[in-house]
């Protein structure tokens, strides 16, 4: 029965444990936090963590690699951008710039994250490709627990709370 394993317009709640598989260095987890919860088949997830735990039940444990095409993508060069130090001088005020420093650019399209990869007294680089991007990740995934999304959770496309009929 579909209603038992993870598969599309259900609700899945999953412990996880992401690793780059060159270093096996951890680069998230959910350990010692609230297992993610999402709405299968909506496109909240990158896609090859949906498509590799489909069909899986409660207390399933999956371990898998997803080449970046399936994770972040690739990287872009054209998302490394060099901006003046200059529009940087009011943030400066309050904070000294750093190589490795994540920041929100104000784009027309909405909010943009980017990391600073390099510095000189005239530019900042900012690349604004995922910090993942163009990696290969291996997640460990255990299924805890599924349950059917509501209406209002499909018509919305995203999970509310426990009951499904919270918002916030
Ligand atoms: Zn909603």
């Amino acid at each position: 029965m579909a209603e038992n394993t993870v598969s599309e317009n259900m609700v899945a709640s999953v412990h996880y444990t992401g690793t780059l598989p060159e270093n096996g260095e951890v680069f998230d987890s959910s350990e010692g936090r609230d297992p993610l919860t999402f709405l299968v088949g909506h496109k909240q997830m990158i896609p090859g963590f949906e498509d590799e735990i489909m069909g899986a039940k409660v207390g399933e444990r999956r371990e898998f690699t997803l080449t970046s095409d399936r994770a972040y993508g690739d990287r872009d060069k054209d998302a490394v951008m060099e901006i003046p130090r200059e529009q940087f001088k009011q943030l400066e005020e309050e904070s000294s710039l750093e190589v490795g420093m994540q920041l929100v650019a104000q784009m027309p399209h909405g909010p943009s994250p980017f990391t600073i990869t390099s510095l000189t007294d005239e530019t900042v680089t900012a690349d604004f490709n995922h910090a993942l991007a163009g990696q290969s990740l291996t997640f460990s995934v255990e299924v805890v627990e599924l349950r059917e999304a509501s209406e209002e959770e499909l018509s919305h496309g995203h999970v509310h709370g426990p009951d499904g009929h919270d918002h916030d």
